[in-house]
């Protein structure tokens, strides 16, 4: 269902993907792993054009997100729609904090997608429940832990209804008693059958949940592999000394 083609993306001088391929599948989870400044987050902020590429395509269910052939206006408006499909979550939170939990869930369906305030109200707290907030809606997002304002974020993430999400480094701000709700909201969403691009450093969630694990270095897949097979034999020196300094 994503489907990226020689993917380049450089900053001034500095060549930060080199040439990125990769095919995600519906329902696929896949865990991207790699040496800091590998390219990870600018991968992902890619896919849902945070960053326009320099070079190379992006199809989502054949759909080119990179279309430099379309107007200014047309594009914009093709942009919305895609990050509306896209959904992204951060290390850092960065919820509403004058906005209530529900408020914040609520906002963007009302304001983007034009729901009704008591529909998105209902879906917002089937959302809380599904991470299991519920009993927190009417919080500000500064009474809540930093694990549950990640499971506040993730539930507006998925208020878009997006068909992919993006997760870069998603507990990594978190105290580590914190970690493991956020992981098993994740666990949760990818056995619904979400269809997942996660960043991350918990290698654990990468083997259980992961349905493919690329490890990146240099701003190229190096190595993509099932779980199982990329922990227990790498094929690539890279990916052995990489696994080696973190396992
Ligand atoms: P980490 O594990 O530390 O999060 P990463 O693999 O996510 O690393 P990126 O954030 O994608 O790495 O960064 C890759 C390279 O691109 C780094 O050298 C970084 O300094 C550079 N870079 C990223 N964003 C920008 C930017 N907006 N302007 C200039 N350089 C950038
Ligand atoms: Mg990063």
């Amino acid at each position: 269902m994503l489907h990226i083609n020689n993917l380049q993306k450089s900053f001034g001088e500095l060549a930060v993907l080199n040439g990125v391929n990769l095919e995600v599948a519906q329902q696929e989870v896949l865990v991207i792993i790699g040496p800091s400044g590998s390219g990870k987050s600018t991968l992902l902020r890619c896919v849902n054009h945070l960053e326009p590429p320099t070079g190379g395509e992006i199809y989502l269910e054949g759909v080119l997100i990179n279309d430099t052939t379309k107007s200014r206006r047309a594009f914009e408006s093709h942009l919305n729609r895609i990050r509306c499909e896209v959904g992204m979550v951060f290390q850092q939170f960065n919820l509403f904090p004058h906005m209530t939990v529900l408020e914040n869930i609520m906002e963007a369906p009302i304001q983007v997608l034009g729901v009704r305030r008591e529909e998105a109200r209902q879906a917002a707290i089937s959302l809380l429940d599904r991470v299991g907030l519920a009993d927190k809606m009417d919080n500000y997002p500064c009474m809540l832990s930093g694990g549950q304002q990640q499971r506040v974020a993730i539930a507006r993430a998925l208020a878009m209804k997006p068909k992919v999400m993006l997760f870069d480094e998603v507990t990594s701000a978190l105290d580590p008693e914190l970690v493991g709700d956020v992981l098993r909201v994740m666990e949760g969403l990818a056995r619904d059958g979400m269809t997942m691009l996660v960043v991350t450093h918990e290698m654990g969630f990468a083997e259980k949940v992961g349905d493919r694990v690329i490890f990146m270095a240099d701003g190229l897949v190096v190595e993509d592999a099932p779980p199982q097979e990329i922990f227990s034999a790498p094929k690539e020196a890279r990916t052995r000394q990489f696994l080696a300094e973190v396992l």
